[in-house]
C-alpha cells in the first residue's frame, strides 16, 4: 500500500474540505506504521487504539462545527521523552521501563487540546544523549534513506517517522541539536524554538538550562502550524516566557514567495571549513548563492567563541544533568533492582542505577559529577558559565550585522550504524553547528538542503535569528525551501532515491 504522503497543511485541508475523515488518515498512518516500522524501528510504542478513538472524536466534533482549529485531526508522534498520561514513557531508557505518567506534558495537553490524534511514542538515544539513537535501551532506530545508517540524534526516531512517512508531524526536543541534526540527515524540516518559547514542563529534563521541544515535519509551513499550537507561556515552566509566540504560519507563508529583497543573511565563518564533509559544505553554498539570487545581503559574520561551544556544552550538560538523573533512585519511578541478601536503600539504588542506565548515561553522570565538584568547580563548571556568555555575545555582535545567521546544521551526511556508537568524541562533532543556540537560547530551523554525497544522502542548512525572532527562521526558511524545491521540481524527500521502506519514486533531474 502506498504511503500518504501530504503534508499536514494538505492533511488539515482536506479535512476541512471534508474530503477524509482524521479516522481515515489516522489508520493510514498506523497501517503505513504497521508495514515498514519493523525495519525502521521509530516507535517505542504504537497507541493504534487511542489514537482512532481521538480521531474518531476530532470527526465528531468537525461534523458538529466545533472543530478545535487547522490541526484537528491530524495525526502525530511524540519523542519518547514527554510525559504522556497513560503512555508509556521510558526516555529511551531501562529505568523507566513500566513507567506510565499520571500526567502530560504541557506540549502533550497543547496537543491534545488542540486535537491531533497521538500515534505513540518515538525511539531517542537514552535521556536524549546522543547523536544517532543508537544510546537507545530498546535499540537503534534506521535512517529511511538508508537502513544501515542513522537517523540522527537524539530524536531519530521522530524524524525517521516524519520521513517514512509514518507520521506527517512529530515532536522533538533540542538540548544541542537532537531536532535540527536529524532534520539534516534524514531531509526533513526541524525546529528549535527560543527557549523558554515552548513549556519544558513534563519533558524528562537532560539539562534545563538547554533543554526546548520543537517540530519535526516535512516543510517548513507544517512546522509552523504546529509551533503555533505547542508554543507559547505555561505557568508551569518557570522558565516560559511570558510574551505572545510570533506570527509564524504568517512569516512562513510570507516567505514561501521566495523573495529575500532586503533580508540580512550571515554566514559565520567559524561554521563551515574543516571538519565538514565536502558535499555539505557545496550544498550550503549552493543555498546561500540561491538566498542572494532571491535578494538577500549576504555578509560573511565571525563568532570567534563557538569555537569553544562543543567543550562547553560538555562541562554544562553534564552537570545539568548528573543532577537532574539523582532522581532515579530505583524509589520512584520505573525499574528496581533488589540484590540478594539484606540490601540496604543504598544497595538497592546502587544495582538500579547500574542495570538501568546504559554506558552513555554514566559517562556524563561521572562528568557532570566531577565538573561539579568543590575543588573543580570554578575551573570547570564556572568557566563554562563565562564562555556560555562570550558566545551569547558573539551571537549579539553578529545580529548587529544580519538579520539571521546560516551555516550548514551537521558536518557529515548519516553515517553508519556502529561507526561512531563507540567513539564519544566523534559523535559529539556531530553538534558543532547546532550547540552554539543552545547556550545562547536562540533560535534556529534544518531546512534539506540537497543530496550532498555519492550515496544521495541528504544534508541541511541552518538558519538562527535572535532570541523570540522566531518569526524570522520560518521566513527565510520557507523562503529557501521555495528556491531550492523550484531547482528541484519537487521535494527532495518525495523524490528520494533509495527510500527502502519508503517508497520506490526515481530521483528526477535536477536533484542533487
Ligand atoms: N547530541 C547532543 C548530546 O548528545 C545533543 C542532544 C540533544 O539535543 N538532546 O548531548
Amino acid at each position: 500500500m502506498s504511503p500518504d504522503k501530504r503534508t499536514a497543511v494538505e492533511l488539515a485541508d482536506a479535512l476541512a474540505a471534508g474530503e477524509t475523515t482524521s479516522v481515515e488518515i489516522t489508520r493510514a498512518h498506523l497501517d503505513r506504521i504497521a508495514a515498514v516500522d519493523g525495519d525502521i524501528h521509530a516507535f517505542l510504542h504504537v497507541d493504534a487504539e487511542g489514537a482512532l478513538r481521538d480521531a474518531a472524536a476530532s470527526d465528531a466534533r468537525r461534523v458538529a462545527g466545533e472543530s478545535r482549529g487547522v490541526l484537528d485531526g491530524v495525526p502525530i508522534a511524540v519523542k519518547d521523552v514527554m510525559a504522556t498520561r497513560g503512555l508509556p514513557t521510558t526516555c529511551g531508557s531501562r529505568i523507566l521501563e513500566g513507567w506510565i505518567p499520571p500526567y502530560d506534558a504541557t506540549v502533550v495537553a497543547h496537543l491534545r487540546r488542540a486535537g491531533l490524534p497521538i500515534l505513540g511514542k518515538t525511539n531517542m538515544d537514552e535521556f536524549a544523549m546522543g547523536s544517532s539513537t543508537e544510546h537507545s535501551a530498546y535499540g537503534p532506530t534506521h535512517n529511511p534513506w538508508d537502513l544501515d545508517r542513522i537517523p540522527g540524534g537524539s530524536g531519530g526516531g521522530s524524524a525517521a517517522a516524519v520521513a517514512a512517512y509514518e507520521a506527517p508531524l512529530a515532536i522533538g526536543t533540542d538540548t544541542g541539536g537532537s531536532i535540527r541534526q536529524p532534520g539534516a540527515v534524514t531531509g526533513t524540516v526541524g525546529v528549535k524554538p527560543t527557549y523558554g518559547g515552548v513549556s519544558r514542563y513534563g519533558l524528562v529534563a537532560l539539562a534545563n538550562s538547554l533543554d526546548q521541544p520543537g517540530p519535526v515535519t516535512r516543510t517548513v509551513v507544517d512546522a509552523a502550524l504546529l509551533h503555533e499550537v505547542i508554543g507559547g507561556h505555561d505557568p508551569l515552566d518557570s522558565t516560559s516566557i511570558d510574551q505572545p509566540v510570533p506570527a509564524l504560519v504568517e512569516a512562513a507563508r510570507r516567505g514561501a514567495d521566495g523573495d529575500l529583497t532586503g533580508v540580512r543573511i550571515g554566514v559565520v565563518r567559524e561554521l563551515g571549513g574543516e571538519g565538514y564533509q565536502g558535499g555539505v559544505l557545496t550544498r550550503f553554498e549552493e543555498s546561500v548563492e540561491l538566498m542572494t539570487k532571491a535578494g538577500a545581503e549576504v555578509v560573511e559574520v565571525s563568532c570567534p567563541h563557538f569555537v569553544h561551544a562543543l567543550a562547553t556544552y560538555y562541562l554544562i550538560l553534564p552537570a545539568e544533568a548528573s543532577s537532574n538523573l539523582a532522581r532515579f533512585d530505583a524509589m520512584r519511578y520505573g525499574l528496581r533492582v533488589t540484590p540478594d541478601g539484606d540490601p540496604s536503600a543504598e544497595d538497592v539504588m546502587r544495582a538500579t542505577r547500574e542495570a538501568g542506565f546504559g554506558d552513555e548515561v554514566k559517562r556524563r553522570i561521572m562528568l557532570g559529577t566531577y565538573a561539579l565538584s568543590s575543588g573543580y568547580y570554578d575551573a570547570y563548571y564556572g568557566q563554562a558559565q563565562k564562555v556560555r556568555t562570550l558566545v551569547s555575545r558573539d551571537f549579539d555582535a553578529a545580529f548587529q550585522d544580519a538579520d539571521v545567521l546560516v551555516s550548514p546544521t551537521a558536518p557529515t551526511t548519516a553515517f553508519k550504524i556502529g561507526e561512531k556508537v563507540d567513539d564519544p568524541l566523534a559523535m559529539y562533532l556531530n553538534d558543532l553547528a547546532t550547540i552554539p543556540a543552545n547556550l545562547s537560547g536562540v533560535p534556529g530551523i534544518s531546512v534539506p538542503s540537497g543530496l550532498a554525497d555519492e550515496d544521495g544522502l541528504p544534508a541541511g542548512v541552518q538558519i538562527l535569528a535572535p532570541a523570540m525572532a522566531d518569526d524570522r527562521v520560518y521566513r527565510v526558511g520557507a523562503a529557501l525551501e521555495t528556491l531550492l524545491v523550484r531547482e528541484w521540481g519537487g521535494r527532495l524527500l518525495d523524490q528520494a532515491p533509495a527510500l527502502p521502506a519508503v517508497g520506490d519514486a526515481e530521483t528526477p533531474e535536477g536533484v542533487r
